[in-house]
């Protein structure tokens, strides 16, 4: 062989023998211009018994986040700013337990938590406990971006926030009587007495108007993670918390590696009982297991689950850098939707019905 095609031979070759030691093939990179997206609108114990309307709403907001997200991703948009945007939308949609809808905490007031990551950079931000920002995930993101920090908490985040351009609101902005009737349960099943009424006063045009019991169990937490065309992942999610928290209680929403993560190999948005997600730092352990023992993406979201979790813990979604997609849960429902650059569109709202990876 000639000096020269010795040369050619080694260029091609070495990247791929140096993969079988752990370096990344060729094989390995992602695949240029595939885009993919995930999302979550929080995992629950949803009665099946849920209306027709009320399903065909949820979907209907599902369907319409994953087709704003397919428009940035397909047109070369960032996954960053795909996630934000995605979670912006369901934030003001008040079915979801973030931003509008947001759940009350034992004291009848809403303390909201979000974070965002870019997974190219590990850059990351967070809120927590906010009260005043219509968006948290918008806080978040300016967090990440305009502060040596990667998490605010309390009226210091309110405050960065809304200095930094984020729409502020009232309290009865959150307000919603479903998430007042949740509270209202929560109270009584832990032996509380109830509340007359929220922290605030409710916006004349925002009276308690229906008389339907709370949904067993609703979730309601918002996440989406994505990929794309550059080979980018990033994951964003928000919540309200756990109907009747204590005041000042921070869940893994807010805890970048807890309830959020996104790294070069996977994008992670979880749902569920936070302090468990925070005791294990599930969603960075997601990332760790695909990267030292080698899971896939689905088997290292299965293993969270079920090996280290306990059932009814919750759920999770993510994506690793080929678009390959995991999402699942071990209570009865996490409304989800995927959508890749090979056309796949899938939504499922409870959990045996399972959106294959
Ligand atoms: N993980 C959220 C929290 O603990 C709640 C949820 O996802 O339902 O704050």
């Amino acid at each position: 062989m000639s000096n020269r095609a010795a040369r050619i031979m080694t260029v091609i070759l070495l990247p791929m023998i140096v993969g079988s030691s752990g370096v990344q093939s060729i094989a390995d990179q992602p695949k240029a211009g595939r885009w993919a997206i995930a999302l979550h609108g929080g995992a629950g114990n949803r009665s099946r018994e849920m209306d027709r309307d009320e399903r065909e709403s949820l979907e209907r907001s599902l369907r319409g986040g994953l087709n704003a997200g397919k428009d940035i991703l397909s047109s070369g948009g960032s996954s960053l700013d795909v996630v934000e945007a995605v979670v912006v939308m369901l934030e003001d949609d008040p079915q979801f337990n973030a931003g509008k809808g947001a759940v009350f905490n034992r004291v009848g007031a809403h303390e909201l938590d979000a974070s965002i990551m870019d997974g190219s950079t590990l850059r990351c931000g967070a809120v927590a406990g906010v009260k005043f920002v219509k968006n948290p995930i918008k806080a978040a993101r300016l967090v990440m971006e305009r502060s040596p920090h990667v998490l605010l908490a309390g009226e210091g985040a309110d405050q960065f926030a809304i200095e930094n351009g984020c729409e502020r609101v009232t309290q009865d902005y959150f307000y919603t009587d479903r998430r007042f009737r949740e509270m209202q349960d929560a109270l009584a099943k832990q032996g509380l007495e109830p509340l007359a009424k929220p922290a605030y006063s409710i916006h004349p045009h925002d009276p308690p108007t229906s008389d339907k019991p709370a949904l067993e169990g609703a979730g309601g937490t918002v996440g989406c993670v994505a990929l794309d065309s550059r080979g980018h992942l990033a994951a964003a999610t928000s919540t309200g918390g756990l109907t009747g928290k204590l005041p000042g209680r921070v869940g893994d929403t807010a805890i970048c590696g807890a309830g959020n993560y996104a790294n070069k190999n996977c994008a992670v948005s979880a749902t569920g009982r936070g302090e468990q997600y925070i005791r294990h730092s599930i969603a960075a352990k997601v990332a760790w297991l695909m990267a030292e023992r080698r899971l896939t993406v689905d088997e290292a979201v299965r293993h969270c689950l079920d090996e280290i979790l306990k059932p009814g813990d919750g759920g999770m979604i993510a994506l690793d850098r080929d678009g390959k997609v995991s999402m699942h849960a071990t209570t009865a429902a996490m409304p989800r939707g995927f959508a890749d650059s090979t056309g796949r569109f899938e939504l499922a709202i409870w959990i045996d019905a399972q959106v294959s990876p």
